[in-house]
C-alpha cells in the first residue's frame, strides 16, 4: 500500500435520538459497558465497565489525576474511605438536607423531581420566547428557598402553571415530599440505629476531614490543593439516560484552599482551567460545552457555575465548580470540636480558609466523550462506524495487522505487538479481510493501524492507517514505538 492510493471519506448526519440507541448498543456489542448484573434482568440505574470501558475509564481518570496532581505543585492526591463517622453527615449537612423534592402523577405512576419540573418549564417558556412570564415564574420559584413549607409552595407553583410530566403529558399531582438521596446500612451485627453509616453521596468530605492530616503531612500552605477520585452513592429518584445518573457512580473532585477574600480569583481562575481541559485535553467539540450560572446558590456558596455538555438528549451538566466559603471546614469544627483553623507562618494570621471546588464526574464524562465521538461515515464506498476519540482517551492506542497471519510476516507482526505493548495497550488482530479489520478498529476508536505486508518483509517499513482520514503513509518498523508517543502527548 502506498500514500498514493489513498481512501475518499463522505460524512454522514445523524440525528441525536438515533445517536443515543446507536451508543447503547456499541457500548455492549464491544464490550465498554453492560447492564449490571444482566442474568438476572439487572439493575436500575447500575452499569458494569467492560474490557474497553474500563481501560477508556481509567485514561480519563489518569488525565484528570496527572492534570491536577503533577501539574500543580501545590495539589496532591488522597484515597479516602467510603464509609465514614456518621457525624462526618450530620456536620455537612446531608442528614438534615440532602433532600429531592420528589411528586408522583397518581395516573401514570411515574414520579418525577419537582424542581425539575418547574426549571423546565421556565426554560420552555423562554424557548417560546414568553420572557416576561418566564421571568415572573422565575423569580416566584426563586422565593421558594424561604417559604416556610418548602413542598406545598412547589406543589402550588406547579399547578398554578399548569405544568404537566415532560414525557407523558399527563398532570395527576399528588403532594411534593422531601427525599433523602443517602443510602444506609447498618454496621456490625445488630441493626439498629446506633450503628448506621452512610455511602457517601459525595467524595468532598473525605478531603475536608482529612485538611489537617494532609496538610500537616505534606508540608502544604494555603492556597493549595487535595484532590480525590471514588465513588459516590445517590439513591436518585429521576434514573434513566444510561450512565448519566446512576445510583453508584464515580466523582473526580478537587478541594482548593484559599485565605478569605481571595476566593473569587481562584474561582475564576479554576473555572478558565477546568473549561479548557475538556478542549485540549480531552479534545471535546468546544460548541457542545456551555456555561450554566446559579442564579440560586446553595446556603454555602458565594459563587457557582456548572459546566455543560450537549449529550444527545439535551444540555446536562458534566461538572460543577462552587466556591464553598468556609462552610464545610467551619462545620467540622463545630461538629468535632477539633480547631479547623490555619496559621499563616509568615503573617502569623488565622483563619478557617475558603474552598474553591472542581467537581466533575467520570460516568458523566464518559458518555460526553462517547456522544461526542459517535460517527458515521463511508470510506471507499463502504459504510462504517467510527468513535473519533482523542488518542489520549481511546481505550486501544494501535492494532498490528498482519496481511497474511502465518510464516514471517506473522513472526513480524507479533515481534512488533510485543514492542508496543511494553508502553502502550495494542491488539492483535490477524482475522478476516484486512478492511473488515480496519473497520473493527474504527468502531473502538483505535487511533492508528499498523499493517505488516509483503513490503514489509523486503525492508522493515510498516504501513501506518490513521483512522479519521483512512490517510495511509509508511514508516521504517524500528520507528512505532516513537510514533505513538509522539501522538500521544
Ligand atoms: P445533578 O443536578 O445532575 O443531579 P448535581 O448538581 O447534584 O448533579 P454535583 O453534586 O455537583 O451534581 O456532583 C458533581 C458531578 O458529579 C456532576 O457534575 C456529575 O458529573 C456527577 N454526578 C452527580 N450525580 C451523578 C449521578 N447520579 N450519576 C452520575 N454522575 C453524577
Amino acid at each position: 500500500m502506498s500514500s498514493s492510493d489513498q481512501t475518499r471519506v463522505q460524512n454522514i448526519n445523524l440525528t441525536p435520538d438515533k445517536v443515543m440507541h446507536k451508543l447503547v448498543s456499541l457500548a455492549k456489542r464491544r464490550g465498554f459497558i453492560f447492564p449490571s448484573s444482566e442474568i438476572y434482568g439487572g439493575l436500575s440505574s447500575c452499569f458494569d465497565y467492560g474490557p474497553l470501558g474500563s481501560e477508556m475509564k481509567k485514561n480519563i481518570k489518569d488525565l484528570w489525576w496527572n492534570s491536577m496532581t503533577r501539574r500543580h505543585t501545590n495539589i496532591v492526591g488522597i484515597d479516602a474511605s467510603i464509609m465514614m463517622n456518621p457525624m462526618v453527615w450530620e456536620a455537612s449537612g446531608h442528614v438534615a438536607s440532602f433532600n429531592d423534592p420528589m411528586i408522583d402523577d397518581r395516573t401514570t405512576k411515574r414520579r418525577y423531581r419537582a424542581d425539575h419540573l418547574i426549571e423546565n418549564h421556565i426554560e420552555k417558556l423562554r424557548r417560546d420566547g414568553k420572557t416576561e412570564q418566564a421571568e415572573k415564574v422565575q423569580s416566584v420559584y426563586e422565593a421558594l428557598a424561604t417559604a416556610p413549607d418548602m413542598n406545598r409552595a412547589l406543589y402550588d407553583l406547579i399547578v398554578s402553571q399548569n405544568i404537566k410530566a415532560p414525557d407523558t403529558g399527563s398532570g395527576d399531582w399528588t403532594e411534593v415530599r422531601q427525599f433523602n438521596l443517602m443510602f444506609q446500612c447498618a454496621m456490625g451485627a445488630v441493626a439498629d440505629t446506633s450503628n448506621i453509616v452512610y455511602l457517601r453521596p459525595e467524595t468532598a468530605q473525605g478531603i475536608f476531614v482529612n485538611f489537617h492530616n494532609v496538610r500537616e503531612s505534606s508540608r502544604m500552605k494555603v492556597p493549595f490543593g487535595i484532590a480525590q477520585i471514588g465513588k459516590a452513592f445517590r439513591n436518585e429518584i429521576v434514573k434513566g439516560n444510561f450512565i448519566f445518573r446512576m445510583v453508584e457512580f464515580e466523582q473526580m473532585e478537587m478541594q482548593y484552599f484559599v485565605k478569605p477574600g481571595t476566593q473569587i480569583e481562584a474561582f475564576e481562575s479554576w473555572r478558565a482551567e477546568r473549561f479548557n481541559w475538556y478542549i485540549e485535553e480531552l479534545g471535546i467539540s468546544p460548541e457542545k460545552l456551555h456555561w450554566y450560572k446559579h442564579d440560586k446558590l446553595a446556603h454555602y456558596a458565594d459563587l457557582a457555575y456548572d459546566i455543560k455538555f450537549a449529550f444527545p438528549f439535551g444540555i446536562e451538566e458534566i461538572e460543577g465548580i462552587h466556591s464553598r466559603t468556609d462552610f464545610d471546614l467551619s462545620q467540622h469544627q463545630q461538629y468535632s470540636g477539633k480547631n479547623m483553623e490555619y496559621i499563616d507562618q509568615t503573617t502569623g494570621e488565622r483563619y478557617i480558609p475558603y474552598v474553591v471546588e472542581t467537581s466533575s464526574g467520570s460516568d458523566r464524562l464518559f458518555l460526553a466523550l462517547l456522544s461526542d465521538a459517535y460517527n458515521e461515515d463511508v470510506v471507499d464506498g463502504e459504510p462504517r462506524v467510527m468513535l473519533k476519540l482523542s488518542p489520549k482517551v481511546a481505550p486501544v492506542k494501535a492494532a498490528v495487522l498482519p496481511l497474511i497471519k502465518k510464516g514471517e510476516m506473522g513472526e513480524k507482526a507479533e515481534k512488533l505487538r510485543d514492542e508496543l505493548s511494553m508502553s502502550f495497550l495494542v491488539q492483535y488482530d490477524d482475522a478476516a479481510s484486512i478492511g473488515k479489520r480496519y473497520r473493527r478498529q474504527d468502531e473502538i476508536g483505535t487511533p492508528f493501524c499498523f499493517t505488516v505486508d509483503h513490503q514489509s518483509l523486503e525492508d522493515n517499513t510498516i504501513t501506518v492507517r490513521y483512522r479519521d482520514s483512512a490517510y495511509q503513509e509508511r514508516i521504517d518498523m524500528s520507528k512505532a514505538v516513537e510514533f505513538l508517543a509522539v501522538k500521544l502527548v
